[in-house]
């Protein structure tokens, strides 16, 4: 019986241990830190040895594979020994695409990935077909695998997953931007990084489709670099494509294998000139997959978007609270800024990656009448907007929607979008966007 070992007990790992369990592997799983009570009695449902608070050497070292949560990184020691003595490291997508023959639509990219997941899934599922949805969102793939049968999955891919996969391939991939991010897993270099979001593309035969942004210009950069055997279907909203989408004045239209499909960008559910992007990926997707023209329609004017991205909170006093704390970084908050046409009360700050602000300033000028800051250190903003815009300090959702409230009048609106992660304040964005909701309804 051959052993395999995951590393880090969260939602991949437990579901890579259960598929690991029923391929009738020496299963075993191993977590530095503490389990969710969730996670602990599923493993125990499932029969499954495992430790926590702490890797036993001796226990990881003699597996014959090793799933490796995308949450550790490469650096950690036993993963480098793991490494020397050969033993293969793989990601919970890589292992759990060896058992699965469903048709794999993946999606990656620094922005945008989980709306336009959502947005396929929810294609899909209208179309009527027989769909799960996993990666980087909801329960995970290997799960799905282990103990459901679905004919078609849709994959959230974050680059730490990415970097696990070997032998997977998708038959759609869809690229969705690349931007800098995570650059302290990737040695500061961004190279490595595109690299890593670029191995959506691995294994690709002809017959399979890559998706992206023909606006992006460090994807057409790569492009020119390497060859993508897929075939290649690009969107933009800069001139006109043979195959894939682009905009012709107000309409978004699409066209593939000889057949087309136009819709109105005012009727698209989800607003903003990034989700313009995102409704072509998806449209795109769903010509691919046969969709009617009527379903492709009917999904992207009722496809509800995704707690805290853009989320209309409600109105109060003809202020309209938006809900956008998922924007952890500039280009996010730049998208955000772009598609709101009224006047703006900005809420920013939080734990800073290392921001450069310049790309948000003429959209702040433009359309900020005063910035909230919530987070403990609010320095770097400060001195950035001080000269434009008023700048103000606070430490807690209450405090902060109050002075939004002092601030805004009827016909404005008060955007959560706050370019930084929220872990100096809060548990993590969903807990932010969450109290700030909550600020908003007691108003
Ligand atoms: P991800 O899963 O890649 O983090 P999300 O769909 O959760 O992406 O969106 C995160 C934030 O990025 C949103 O708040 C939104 O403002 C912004 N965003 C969404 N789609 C795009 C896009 N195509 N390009 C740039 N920014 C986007």
């Amino acid at each position: 019986m051959k052993r395999a070992v995951i590393l880090g007990g969260g939602e991949s790992g437990v579901g890579a241990a259960v598929l690991a369990k029923v391929q009738h592997y020496d299963t075993f799983l191993s977590d530095s830190g503490t389990l969710k009570e969730q996670f602990r009695s599923q493993l125990q449902k499932w029969e499954i040895p495992f430790e926590e608070g702490g890797h036993t050497p001796e226990k990881v070292l003699d597996a014959d594979l090793v799933i490796k949560s995308p949450g550790i990184p490469e650096t950690a020691p036993l993963v480098v020994r793991l490494r020397e003595q050969g033993t293969p490291v793989i990601s919970e997508i890589e292992f759990a695409g060896y058992y699965d023959t469903a048709k794999k639509i993946c999606i990656t990219g620094s922005n945008g990935k989980t709306t336009t997941t959502s947005l396929i899934y929810y294609l899909l599922q209208n179309a009527g077909l027989n769909v799960g949805l996993g990666g980087n969102i909801g329960k995970s793939y290997a799960m799905q695998v282990a103990t459901e049968k679905h004919d078609i999955y849709v994959l959230e891919l974050s680059s730490f997953q990415l970097d696990g996969m070997y032998d997977f391939k998708a038959d759609i991939a869809v690229l969705m931007n690349i931007t800098p991010d995570h650059l302290d897993r990737y040695d500061h270099c961004f190279q490595n990084y595109i690299n890593a979001k670029f191995r959506i593309t691995r294994n690709m035969k002809p017959e399979d489709c890559f998706i992206f942004c023909s606006d992006d210009e460090v994807t057409i950069g790569e492009l020119n670099k390497i060859v993508v055997q897929a075939k290649k279907l690009p969107f933009t909203q800069n001139g006109t494509v043979e195959e894939g989408a682009w905009l012709e004045n107000d309409t978004l239209r699409v066209r593939y294998d000889g057949d087309e499909f136009d819709i109105l960008v005012q009727d698209l559910a989800l607003e903003g000139r990034h989700n313009v992007y995102n409704s072509m990926a998806a449209a795109i997707t769903g010509k691919i997959m046969k969709v009617t023209n009527e379903t492709i329609r009917r999904s992207l004017t009722t496809f509800e978007g995704v707690e805290h991205r853009m989320e209309k909170v409600m109105t109060v006093g003809g202020v309209l609270y938006v809900n956008d704390s998922k924007a952890t970084n500039v280009n996010s908050t730049w998208y955000a800024l772009e598609s709101v046409q009224t006047p703006i009360v900005l809420i920013l700050g939080g734990t800073d990656k290392g921001n450069d602000y310049a790309p948000i300033a003429d959209l702040v000028r433009e359309k900020v009448k005063a910035i909230v800051c919530l987070g403990v250190d609010n320095k770097k903003i400060k001195d950035f907007f001080g000269g434009m815009v008023p700048v103000f300090e606070t430490r807690s959702a209450e405090e902060c929607v109050n002075q939004c409230a002092d601030l805004a009048v009827s016909g404005d609106t008060v955007l959560l979008s706050p370019c930084c992660a929220s872990f100096d304040l809060f548990k993590n964005y969903e807990d932010r966007g969450r109290q700030f909701k909550e600020a908003v309804r007691r108003l």
